[in-house]
């Protein structure tokens, strides 16, 4: 006789979170998780095969040769087993199946997935010219670290850097003061850091790279490579002037990682698109750091943001997301620089337009640039050598304090006086 069957209730496993991207965004994102006491199963995907690592070192203290690859590392090796967190390191995800809800891998697999959340950064902004000779290079990972450190030890003579961003600052600077290299930038547009920081923040650089000793020209272009057997040998300049180079570093800014998400019929622009709570369309997909493309609190403007502090914040969001605490992203974007001995921060997007009050001696190496918008409302503050101003400053933009550009510009103003009275 045969067996009675009964309706049985299937319980569907929860596969927990997938995270794309092991750096600082899929990192934070995963240990906050933990940390909130998600307990369902978490695996990060990365593309990279080391162990997850800061990435500003590499044009600073790693390029310097004073920080070791072990002091790079996010967190200790031991960290993901403690944390029941499964690192796949070497593995990228190739395809999103959204009705499947599963990740293809490079490995052939399919992960499934309850969750997923991209965090798959940006990558170099390829060169939009003919193909470029040996010898020319761009910095964004460990490996290329590695690459242009072994360059710079055996290659003497000059370095051409193309682009006169933060990465390019900084390497210029570093190069120059701890190799002892003769380092050239060359910046199409009318003043270096045109794109991030306000133009009396970049003469204040420009200022100090050229009194170290680094050669800036600004407002011109790069023609050509000039090359012998495909190897690098210098660079023409639109205005006709070759500059010898011993290699090339180019530094024109990134692209975000977002073909993935595109591909899965996620929408993205300049990066991937999400809301105020860095949701993609999809209910199940997150985007959070360097790749997502977001509103900005208290404004009707989006942005993509490349900093350190987005990725963590955005992954805070997320992990409270996912464990049933949706909460919007509204932290101040800050970013800081360090470089010829400054220590550059600034809290706040920089507005085109307004008003600018100096505060302290910035141009002497302590001081801090105060930036109202056309409406009068502080909208950002460059601090140089001002720590505690900084961690001051992004404590007024989070307030969203009624300041003047009068109060500010009174000698005695006191940011925490102020802050504690309104
Ligand atoms: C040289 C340098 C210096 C910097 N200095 C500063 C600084 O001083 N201050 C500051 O605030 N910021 C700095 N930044 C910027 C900062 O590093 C970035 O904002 C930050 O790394 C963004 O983190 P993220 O996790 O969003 O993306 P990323 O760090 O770009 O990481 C994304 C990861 O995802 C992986 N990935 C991509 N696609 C896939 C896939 N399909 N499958 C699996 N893995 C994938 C990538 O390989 C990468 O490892 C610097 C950047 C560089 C390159």
């Amino acid at each position: 006789m045969p067996k009675a069957t009964f309706p049985q209730k299937i319980k569907k496993p929860d596969f927990g979170t997938v995270i794309i991207g092991a750096s600082h965004a899929g990192i934070q994102c995963a240990s906050t998780l933990r940390a909130k006491g998600y307990d369902a199963p978490i695996t990060v995907l990365s593309a990279e095969t080391q162990l997850p690592y800061h990435r500003p070192p590499l044009s600073k203290s790693y390029m310097a040769g004073a920080t070791s690859p072990e002091n790079l590392a996010l967190r200790g090796e031991n960290f993901y087993d403690k944390e029941n967190i499964t690192l796949r390191l070497g593995v990228t995800a190739e395809t999103i199946m959204r009705e499947a809800h599963q990740v293809k891998l490079s490995t052939g697999e399919a992960l499934d997935y309850r969750t997923l959340v991209i965090a798959t950064g940006t990558r170099p902004r390829p060169w939009p010219g003919d193909p470029v000779p040996r010898g020319v290079h761009t910095l964004r990972t460990f490996a290329d670290a590695e690459t242009l450190r072994h360059k710079v030890d055996t290659t003497p003579g000059p370095i051409v850097i193309i682009g006169g961003g933060y990465v390019g600052l900084e390497l210029a600077a570093t190069l120059h003061k701890n190799k002892y290299r003769h380092v050239t930038i060359i910046e199409a547009a009318p003043r270096i850091l045109a794109r991030t920081a306000s133009p009396h923040l970049s003469k204040l650089l420009h200022q100090h790279h050229s009194i170290a000793g680094v050669q800036i020209r600004v407002g011109i272009g790069v023609k050509s490579f000039e090359s012998k057997n495909n190897i690098i040998t210098g660079v023409r300049l639109t205005d006709g002037t070759v500059l010898e180079a011993a290699f090339v570093i180019i530094g024109i800014g990134v692209i975000p990682n977002q073909e993935l998400a595109a591909n899965a019929g996620l929408s993205c622009s300049n990066g991937i698109e999400v809301n105020t709570f860095c949701e993609t369309e999809d209910p199940n997909i997150f985007a959070i750091g360097d790749c997502c493309h977001f509103p900005m609190a208290n404004t009707d403007t989006k942005v993509r943001l490349e900093c350190v502090q987005n990725a963590h914040d955005q992954a805070r969001t997320v992990a409270s997301a996912i464990i049933g605490n949706r909460q919007p992203h509204r932290a101040v974007p800050w970013f800081w620089s360090d470089q010829l001995g400054l220590k550059l921060q600034t809290a706040g997007l920089v507005p085109h337009e307004g008003t600018t009050i100096v505060r302290g001696a910035p141009e002497n190496g302590r001081g801090a640039f105060f930036h109202f918008d056309t409406l009068g409302k502080l909208a950002a503050i460059e601090t140089v050598n001002q720590p505690a101003l900084h961690m001051q400053a992004r404590k007024l933009l989070a307030a969203a304090v009624s300041l003047t550009e009068d109060q500010v510009t009174d000698p005695l103003f006191n940011p925490m006086q102020f802050l504690q009275h309104n």
